[in-house]
Formats: structure tokens, C-alpha cells, sequence
């Protein structure tokens, strides 16, 4: 239902928290975050997005890289295990180890049951049952030491909506996301140095007002102090960036 992510030099844990509060109007039936801290690290909550910051601070959540969403169920019921962040495990002696994609994703993959079945064959263990964990497995199959690369090629094979952000264990300082069906935009921060992602220019209020409204089909690498933008067909696209009015 609701994205926010971003790669910054700061904590922005709070920022990302915030940021799904001021998404909290649109409804949602569970909400997490996931933060890069010498691997994964997650909170996740199907209580409201206050139960889920006090997670975050007793858990001391810290980082420059996080994901975070709030969810609005459409394959697997609202539970804990269901909640995004979702995280890729590997395969085989790693299927249960800690993971190396991060991803949140608002909309609905169509071919879902096709993807899970050959991720399966390939060894790949799913511990729920949305839509969205098959693009995080999907995404993992096709790592190799490139997320961007990893995301061009998994969204090849997605048929449906998404709005999607993601980020790797083994590329901490690099966000990226995907937009076909679902808003995305990204956010310039301070210093031109952080970079931001969210389903609303409305979740940055405060954070920022450099806005660059990502097009359908539009592919975004995200790392400090640089982002790319590539159309649906790969080719380097330059997005406008517009100052947009501060909402309350
Ligand atoms: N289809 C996904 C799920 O059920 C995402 C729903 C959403 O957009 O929040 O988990």
C-alpha cells in the first residue's frame, strides 16, 4: 500500500517510520521496516505504525539503508509472517540462513504462482504467502554482485502492478526500485547526498521537496550522492526534478 526507503550517511529510521505515518490514511493492515546493520535486520508489526516505532527503538534499529511499508492485503492473510520487508534466504544449506534481499512492494503479481513454482524447483524455500515474496526470491536467483542488474532481469519476468524497493547485504549503500502500475517517485535530501523512494511525495514532507516523479516502466538505482534512471526499455532516461509545495 504505502513505500519508503532510502541510502543516506544518517540514521534514517525515523525518517522512514515517520514517513508511513504520514502514509497511514490511505489504510493499511500491517506495516515493517528493514535496515542494513552487518546483514538484515527487520520490525514488523499488524499493529498500527506507533507499535512498530517503539519496535524499532527497542530494538535499536539503526542504519542509512532501509525499506519500509505498510500493507493492504491482497495474497496471504494480514499477518506478521506475511508483512513486508520480505527477505531472499538462498537455497539448499542457506534456505534458512539470514537473507541478502531486502524488498517492500505495493501491487499484485500476476504470474506469481508460475514464479513460486520454479523457484521452488530451484531449491528456493518461501516463508509466506504473498505475491511479493516470489520477486525477492526471483531477485536473489538472478544476483550476481549487481542489484540493478538483478532488478532489470526479475522485472522482465514479472507480469502484473508493482511499486517496488530493494536492497542488498552485499551492496549496502544502494537502494533500488521499480515502478509499472504503482507510483513511485524519488526524493533528492539534504546535501544532495541521501536519496529517497516513496509511494507519495506526501511521505517526505519535511524530509524534502526535490521530487522527481518516476515514469511507468521507469528502473531507479539509488546510492549516495548519485541515482540513474532507465525506461522500461534500459535506456537512460533524465527525469525532471520539481520542487513541490510542502504539505502539512
Ligand atoms: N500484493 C502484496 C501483498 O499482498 C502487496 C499488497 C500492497 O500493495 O500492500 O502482500
Amino acid at each position: 500500500c504505502g513505500i519508503v526507503a532510502s541510502v543516506s550517511t544518517r540514521n534514517i529510521v525515523p525518517i522512514l517510520v515517520q514517513g508511513l505515518q504520514r502514509l497511514e490514511y490511505r489504510g493499511y493492515d500491517s506495516c515493517g521496516v528493514a535496515i542494513y546493520a552487518d546483514g538484515l535486520k527487520r520490525a514488523r508489526s499488524t499493529s498500527r505504525v506507533t507499535e512498530l516505532m517503539e519496535q524499532v527503538s527497542s530494538d535499536k534499529l539503526e542504519s542509512g539503508t532501509g525499506i519500509a511499508h505498510t500493507r493492504w492485503a491482497t495474497h496471504g492473510a494480514p499477518a506478521v509472517h506475511n508483512a513486508h520487508p520480505h527477505f531472499s534466504h538462498g537455497t539448499g544449506e542457506a534456505a534458512n540462513k539470514p537473507g541478502k534481499v531486502a524488498l517492500v512492494h505495493n501491487g499484485i503479481i500476476e504470474n506469481h504462482d508460475e514464479l513460486r513454482a520454479a523457484l521452488q524447483a530451484k531449491g528456493y524455500v518461501f516463508s509466506s504467502q504473498t505475491d511479493t515474496e516470489v520477486i525477492v526470491h526471483l531477485m536473489d536467483s538472478l544476483y550476481d554482485g549487481d542489484l540493478f542488474e538483478a532488478l532489470k532481469a526479475a522485472t522482465r519476468q514479472l507480469h502484473g502492478a508493482y511499486a517496488i524497493a530493494a536492497f542488498c547485504k552485499d551492496e549496502p549503500h544502494r537502494v533500488v526500485g521499480a515502478r509499472a502500475g504503482s507510483p513511485l517517485i524519488l526524493g533528492v535530501g539534504k546535501d544532495k547526498t541521501e536519496n529517497f523512494l516513496a509511494s507519495d511525495a506526501m511521505a517526505l514532507a519535511g524530509v524534502t521537496d526535490q521530487i522527481l516523479y518516476l515514469e511507468e516502466g521507469d528502473l531507479v538505482d539509488m546510492q549516495l550522492g548519485k541515482y540513474w534512471v532507465i525506461d522500461r526499455e534500459h535506456k537512460a532516461v533524465q527525469r525532471e526534478v520539481k520542487t513541490v509545495q510542502a504539505h502539512s
